[in-house]
């Protein structure tokens, strides 16, 4: 019970007068009157929370006397569990919707370090007077009203699903509070400014900071990637005048490209210069309206270097540097000479970049830097080393955005540079391309080897699957070794590892010792996964002690109760309930939905709604298409979990197996106390 609203981009309108457009700003305040036993979340600073013993109500007075785009005024509210904290001074209050506030500290409670880590960092403390946190249902993503972040309940970060899995967007709406909030773009072009800012401030800093440079390396990796795929749909610049409507700008370009670009201009300044323009440019622009170009003047007032050009290229410019390099070994000379060509198109208006690149290379295990320059199509570069390196990296630190395509790194070169090499990315590239195709002993041995230098909490090697699909005897003990591994998805590679070898008495027992409270439910399902692969009869009560170990709605369920059924079927005897007819039916309804025409006297109402969709009809159709087997595995009795789908209540949960291609899948009805099918679930294995 309750509500919320989302005035991001242009909703407010919606419920209240006002002008729909971020270039005006404005001070507010509400009055809130809810049910005595709500809280209510609004801007600024609660002037006051009164009740009114006999309505039986409570009103809530905020007041935001700082002007702010009247796009970020917000209101939340209903019942929850929340959590008062003080950060110097400021009010914070961390809230859930009633009965999750179990899940408060492990999403919030590093706020405070956070508020001072970038209040430090920016030089501009926290502006607002108070800062809520807060999780509602059915609320779309996370968005950073001033003052007030609501998040979707579905960031509230369960301990088991992993290490601070919703930190990143934590620290991401945190720092709209600076940017977007503080300095407001003043049209939808600029988002960039706000979006842009919060990714590589956001999740981008929070990754430097909190966990290890390794992973600050993949997530620039993957912000790189992801513009790049969206890029080869289109190019616009960064800051822009012409969109099609406000929702096109919310694209990968404004966050991914966004954050990369800041990384760039980081990386072109340093540091301290670069920290030192930023806090220039929010102390000049706090609470006013900005855009590109009031960016690119407060950048170059603050560090004292013309950034004009640097803007041209990257922000007033579409696309991005895509470069091909080869490097040889000029004995004579004694030089290594690097081939560079910039292969971008630029008929679209992508310009021939002017770069200050770092050549990297690697000899006796040390890499030696030098600085070069690069500002044409093709070009050749020059450098002294005492003899020829083991492998040379173009821009071996990563440090502005470019794509390149091909790698022309040499079969000797991988082992310097998996070993050797500055930035975490290309370590794991050197890793996968050691072990295409049928690897050497040597080189299994050799990434083996890094695998377990890696020990770290964030490692360089995210994946092991490379090393998994070998299916390598002699690579057991390194797996039996990641079981332990301080990152829970190298854990989970350990279990993949052996569950791919053949069975071993000892590994079954550290797997089903995995099957417990304590563990992140992603171990409890390989582990379960492993174990039904293995020997399902043999494993009955590991996979009855799976269900009661994990969440209802957790898929590891859904594998245990396969297991049981593999378990019966091993040895001969019928499942329980099993029911003929019902099954029938539910094939009868499957096939209706995929075909559009659907008996609406077996479905709810809620569940009609949904199967009508174009993009439901298609989904069922394919997976019908190529269907190889339909199981059944198991009946519940759902009337003590008081859960509702779709508008009914469910009373009776039918779950079955179906493998379609090369796909193993899980099939969830969801059935009324009168019989009828209110939501279909599937989910993969
Ligand atoms: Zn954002």
């Amino acid at each position: 019970m309750g509500f919320w609203t989302n005035g991001e981009t242009n909703h407010n309108g919606g419920w209240l007068p006002t002008w729909d457009y971020p270039n005006d700003l404005a001070t507010t305040e509400t009055r809130i009157t809810v049910p005595a036993d709500w809280y209510v979340f609004g801007n600024g600073a609660l002037k006051s929370n009164v009740l009114d013993a006999e309505s039986k109500t409570r009103t809530f007075h905020w007041q935001m006397d700082q002007p702010h785009a009247t796009y970020l005024l917000s209101l939340g509210a209903g019942l929850f569990d929340i959590k008062f904290a003080e950060w110097r001074g400021v009010p914070l209050i961390y809230a859930a919707p009633k009965g999750k506030g179990h899940l408060i500290d492990n999403t919030f409670d590093e706020t405070p370090e956070m508020l001072s880590f970038y209040s430090d960092l920016l030089g501009v403390k926290y502006p607002w007077p108070k800062y809520a946190e807060f999780g509602a249902y059915d609320f779309d993503n996370a968005v950073q009203y001033v003052s007030a972040t609501i998040f979707d309940e579905r960031y509230l970060a369960d301990k088991r699903r992993g290490m601070r899995t919703s930190s990143g967007v934590v620290a991401h709406e945190l720092v709209h509070q600076w940017f977007g909030n503080l300095v407001t773009p003043k049209h939808w072009g600029e988002i960039w400014l706000s979006e842009g800012f919060a990714m590589f401030f956001g999740q981008g800093l929070y990754s430097e900071h909190w966990r290890s440079k390794a992973d600050y390396d993949h997530l620039i990796e993957d912000f790189s990637q992801d513009y790049f795929s969206e890029s080869r749909r289109y190019k616009r610049p960064l800051s822009t005048k012409l969109y099609r409507d406000v929702d096109a700008m919310f694209d990968t370009h404004s966050y991914r490209k966004g954050g990369a670009i800041l990384h760039t201009l980081r990386r072109s300044l340093g540091d301290k210069v670069f920290y030192q323009g930023i806090s220039h440019y929010l102390t000049k622009h706090r609470n006013t309206l900005v855009d590109s170009h009031d960016f690119c003047a407060a950048m170059t007032e603050g560090t004292g270097i013309n950034l004009e050009p640097f803007f041209d290229q990257w922000v007033f410019k579409p696309g991005h540097p895509v470069l091909d390099y080869a490097w040889a070994w000029d004995d004579a000379k004694k030089e290594i000479v690097l081939t560079v060509r910039q292969t971008q198109d630029t008929k679209d208006g992508t310009p021939i970049y002017e770069l200050n690149v770092t050549v990297g290379w690697i000899s006796g295990g040390r890499v030696a830097r030098e600085r070069s320059r690069i500002d044409k199509a093709e070009q050749t570069i020059r450098i002294v080393a005492p003899s020829k390196p083991e492998a040379v990296l173009l821009d071996p630190d990563h440090d502005f955005l470019r794509e390149i395509p091909t790698l022309h790194w040499a079969p000797e070169e991988l082992p310097h540079i998996l070993k050797f090499a500055p930035n975490a990315v290309d370590r794991e590239e050197a890793m996968r391309r050691m072990l295409e195709g049928t690897p050497s002993d040597g080189a299994v041995q050799a990434v083996a080897e890094s695998v377990r230098a890696d020990n770290g909490k964030f490692p360089v090697f995210r994946s092991l699957s490379t090393l998994v699909d070998l299916k390598r005897n002699d690579l057991r003990p390194l797996f039996r070794e990641q079981l332990t591994h301080l990152a829970i998805g190298r854990r989970y590679y350990g279990i993949l590892g052996l569950d791919k070898l053949p069975k071993d008495q000892a590994d079954i027992q550290t797997l089903r010792n995995l099957v417990s409270q304590q563990e992140p439910f992603i171990m409890v399902r390989t582990a379960v996964q492993t174990l039904r692969d293995w020997d399902a009869p043999g494993n009955r009560e590991i996979f009855k002690k799976a269900i009661q170990v994990v969440p209802p709605e957790d898929r590891t369920r859904l594998i245990a109760y396969d297991g049981l059924a593999q378990a019966d079927a091993a040895e001969g005897r019928q499942p329980p309930d099993a029911d003929p007819q019902m099954e029938i039916m539910f094939k009868n309804l499957l096939s209706g939905i995929a075909a559009g025409r659907n008996d609406s006297s077996l479905i709810t109402e809620g569940l009609h709604s949904f199967v009508t969709r174009p993009s439901v009809v298609q989904n069922v159709a394919s997976w019908l298409k190529d269907m190889k087997s339909f199981t059944f595995l198991l009946r519940e009795d759902a009337r003590e979990r008081g859960m509702e789908r779709r508008g009914a209540k469910v009373e009776r949960i039918w779950y079955y197996k179906i493998i379609s291609g090369q796909r193993t899948q899980y099939l969830t009805f969801y059935l009324t106390a009168d019989g009828k099918v209110t939501d279909i679930e599937i989910s993969r294995e």
